[in-house]
């Protein structure tokens, strides 16, 4: 038994007083008592045990007392104190306490004030016990009884290893899983996150061990195994000593938002029509490729891929079949190169292809190949067969291209000029592009000012009769004396006349030299000598009202049949009102109308009639290769049909005197070709119309 301790006083123990202590130290119950006056607190040892203290301390008074309890807990300690002094009643509190050691523990404190005889009080005393067990216990049921009723997020309470000791209903109804089946099993063996979560569940782990609560979002199957997405937020369960004893984790079922969030990605990253990477997603993984090959030294190649006369086959079958072709050619395309390798679609009929980790550079050449033949094969919808051909311009890293950006425009400036090489082909990237490139932008600046200070000039093309071998139109055909660059073909300016919006302004130019010089041509002898010239799509918007070409004869007293107007087939597909009527209006007026490189293109044979065509002008590929069969063939169908439909047929690019024999016998109504003369300025061609007069 232990005796009580009065400071500096000789232990004196009553019978009764032995009986009381033994009572309370066989409830485990310490005793106190405060005297007010003397601010000295006696305490029992156990009463010191509750706080701590297995020899009792030096001397306490009330601060001592005060300065032990959980700083959360001192006002209510100290408020019930005060009234209890102030009524001279008695207080009971359950609070916290912290022992020497730092741990906190549970008290239940209570006591009783005496009074003197005016009534004050004079002295406290009173006991106190450990209650700490009893609220662990308590603070578990409370738990359990929050996440069961007051909790409707699914809940999983595990222990200090993971294991789960509690679900709640929402839970259940979530996974599919009854109490009974998850208890002391792990969570995620029994929701088997997927392989990619695991790094996550390892960083959760980590960050639980030291005490820190986390949040992820991780895949989770059902018990019936479909899959859903959740929100996970794992806190540490900490007794009210601080320390761990299990682990909460509250979940939430982001299913719906990570489904929401993935299409936003999709849609962000990916080219609705083809499902392809788009323009976004390509610059993403060129960097990455790029940054990859940094570190291997590997190449990357880089393909820039454009269908050839896209915007015709949109026009002629409709946006709906162009939508449709591109599916299925950015299918082709993927269906040529490997899983690592990147197809996607920048836009309209662009396409790209990153080929990482390239070994040799035939390896690219040879994917090239297999795509344009790929492409080649014709495509059906329906009961339509749609045949089309790529263009493919190929540049490396880093031989090429020293950054991205560049990479890409050397590949666009390498398709360009597989373009311009005939296209359905592909084309390397080469330094001597960039200069080209250069010189196009720089050209575009002084295109503009061609018209003014006189470097355009008309030359002119004769075009011969087959029955009477004589010279009997003329072709217009623009040249650019550039001042420094001396003569630049059509073929380039052209293009980027029309891309500046300068063709209408050029184009008119054309058309009064050419007017001018086929009335100077009749006055040299050949009346009503005919001079045709080009036309391009772009110019038609400029044909209404005052200024009409057929106007424009009549002010000069041409008859408007010396005229010819040369169209491509691209225009005819416009099949707007406007180039029908300006068509209609030429013809009325007595004009009349070549229908340019034909063969090349899309043009059905009804657009022939519908739009009132004179002349048929076989595209100079077909007769270039006329050795060959098929193009002979194609050469002479086109005649024959030609004449069924009652149009004349012109060959271009006649060169020599076998391809003018097979025309012949074919039956075709004129030839122009340098067989007899390429373009000549127009005072050398008047001396040669002269001189072909004369010669019979
Ligand atoms: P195009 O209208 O098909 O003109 C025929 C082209 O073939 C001309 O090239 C001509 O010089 C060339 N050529 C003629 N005979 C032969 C031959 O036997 N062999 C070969 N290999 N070529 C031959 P050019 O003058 O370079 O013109 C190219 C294209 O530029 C023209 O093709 C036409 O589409 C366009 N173009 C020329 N002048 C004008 C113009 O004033 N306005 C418009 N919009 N386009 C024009
Ligand atoms: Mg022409
Ligand atoms: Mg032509």
């Amino acid at each position: 038994m232990k005796i009580l301790e009065r400071a500096g006083e000789q232990p004196f123990v009553s019978p009764q007083e032995a009986a009381r202590i033994g009572a309370l130290e066989a409830a485990q119950i310490g005793d106190w008592e405060l005297d007010l006056a003397t601010n000295i607190m006696r305490r029992s040892a156990l009463h010191d045990r509750c706080f701590g203290y297995r020899s009792s301390p030096a001397i306490w008074g009330y601060q001592e007392f005060i300065d032990h309890l959980h700083p959360d807990d001192r006002d209510a300690v100290e408020a019930s104190y005060a009234t209890g002094k102030a009524l001279v009643t008695q207080m009971e509190i359950e609070c916290r306490v912290i022992w020497p050691d730092k741990s906190v523990h549970w008290i239940w404190w209570k006591g009783r004030f005496y009074p003197d005889e005016q009534g004050h009080s004079v002295r406290v005393a009173g006991i106190v016990g450990e209650i700490t067990a009893r609220k662990l216990h308590e603070d578990q049921i409370a738990l359990y009884s929050l996440i069961t009723q007051k909790i409707t997020t699914p809940v999983i309470l595990t222990d200090l290893l993971g294991k789960i000791t509690w679900v709640n209903a929402p839970f259940e109804t979530l996974s599919g899983y009854a109490l009974v089946e998850v208890l002391g099993r792990k969570p995620g063996d029994v929701l088997q996150g997927p392989e990619t979560d695991k790094n996550t569940i390892r960083l959760m782990h980590e960050a639980l061990a030291k005490a820190q609560g986390f949040a992820v979002e991780v895949l989770n199957y059902r018990k019936d195994g479909q899959i859903y997405w959740q929100h996970l937020k794992v806190d540490p369960v900490l007794d009210h000593q601080g320390v761990i004893t299990g682990f909460l984790a509250l979940q939430t079922d982001v299913t719906e938002r990570k489904r929401f969030e993935a299409l936003l990605w999709r849609n962000a990253n990916y080219d609705t029509l083809t499902e392809l990477p788009n323009r976004r997603l390509f610059w993403d993984r060129l960097e990455q490729e790029v940054r990859h090959a940094q570190r291997t030294g590997k190449l990357v190649a880089l393909f820039y891929l454009d269908i050839d006369r896209f915007k015709e086959i949109n026009d002629l079958f409709g946006h709906e079949i162009g939508d449709q072709l591109l599916i299925e050619v950015a299918k082709r395309i993927n269906a040529c190169v490997r899983g690592s390798d990147t197809v996607a679609r920048l836009g309209g009929d662009e396409f790209t292809i990153i080929l990482p980790q390239l070994e040799a550079l035939n390896d690219g050449e040879r994917i090239a190949q297999k795509i344009l033949a790929s492409l080649t094969q014709p495509f059906y919808f329906d009961q339509l067969r749609v045949e089309v051909s790529a263009s493919i311009g190929i540049a490396l890293y880093p031989n090429d291209s020293p950054t991205t950006q560049q990479l890409v425009n050397n590949a666009d400036q390498a398709m360009y000029m597989a373009k311009t090489h005939g296209r359905n082909q592909f084309c390397y990237f080469t330094p001597s592009m960039q200069i080209r490139a250069q010189e196009r932008l720089h050209m575009g600046v002084d295109l503009r000012q061609a018209l003014k200070p006189d470097q355009l000039r008309v030359f002119f093309q004769p075009i011969i009769c087959m029955a009477s071998g004589k010279i009997v139109k003329a072709e217009a055909l623009l040249r650019w004396q550039h001042p420094v660059q001396g003569l630049i073909e059509p073929a380039i300016f052209i293009p980027l006349a029309e891309e500046l919006g300068l063709i209408g302004d050029i184009g008119e130019w054309v058309f009064r030299e050419a007017a001018t010089w086929a009335a100077e041509f009749s006055r040299q002898g050949q009346p009503n000598f005919q001079v045709s010239v080009n036309m391009s799509p772009l110019q038609f918007a400029r044909q209404m009202g005052e200024r009409s070409w057929p106007r424009q004869l009549q002010e000069m007293g041409l008859p408007c049949k010396q005229i010819s107007v040369e169209i491509t087939e691209s225009a005819l597909l416009q099949d707007s009102r406007l180039v029908i009527d300006t068509l209609r209006e030429y013809r009325d007026a007595g004009m009349e109308i070549a229908l340019d490189d034909f063969g090349t293109g899309y043009s059905s044979m009804s657009y022939l009639v519908k739009f009132g065509i004179d002349y048929l002008k076989i595209d100079q590929s077909f007769v270039r290769d006329m050795a060959h069969k098929n193009s002979r063939t194609i050469a002479e169908t086109i005649i024959v049909m030609g004449h069924k439909l009652g149009l004349k047929v012109i060959a271009e690019g006649v060169e020599t005197a076998e391809q003018m024999h097979i025309l012949m016998q074919a039956g075709c109504d004129y030839v122009q070709g340098y067989l007899f003369s390429a373009a000549l300025p127009p005072e050398e061609f008047g001396r040669m119309l002269v001189a072909d007069r004369c010669a019979g």
